[in-house]
């Protein structure tokens, strides 16, 4: 599928309700997490509706991997030089409240908010 209309961050990719946005591809979109945990704290996403990492197989591998390989470009572009933190949760024991496959990247001076 490759927009859910229900799903918050299609509505993102879509324009129909403002972020931040910190990069943008083809398919990826990165936009400023509204309730940060950390000084800087983004969300990267593809612009495709995956509800979450377990609905990812092998032919998602390689855009994964450019979601990770994106992190450390976006924190040296924001910023930060200390060091950063990349966490992906999934489903309802994994924490995971929007479902719509998204990568958390937090970096910046501690204390943090949580985590
Ligand atoms: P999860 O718990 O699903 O891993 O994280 C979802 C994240 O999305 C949370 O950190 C939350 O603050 C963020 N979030 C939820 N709704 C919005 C929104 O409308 N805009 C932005 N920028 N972030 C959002
Ligand atoms: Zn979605």
């Amino acid at each position: 599928m490759s927009a859910d209309p229900h799903c918050i961050f299609c509505k993102i990719v879509a324009g129909q309700i403002p972020a931040k946005k910190a990069y943008e591809d083809d398919e990826l979109l990165v936009f400023h997490d509204i309730h940060p945990w950390a000084p800087v704290h983004v969300l990267v996403i593809p612009k495709a509706h995956i509800a979450s990492h377990a609905d990812v197989g092998p032919e998602q591998a390689p855009m994964l991997g450019r979601m990770l390989a994106l992190a450390p470009q976006l924190m040296r572009e924001l910023g930060v030089t200390n060091g950063f933190r990349t966490v992906i949760n999934t489903g309802r024991d994994g924490g995971q409240e929007v479902q719509h496959l998204h990568m958390h990247v937090m970096g910046g001076p501690r204390p943090w908010a949580k985590g």
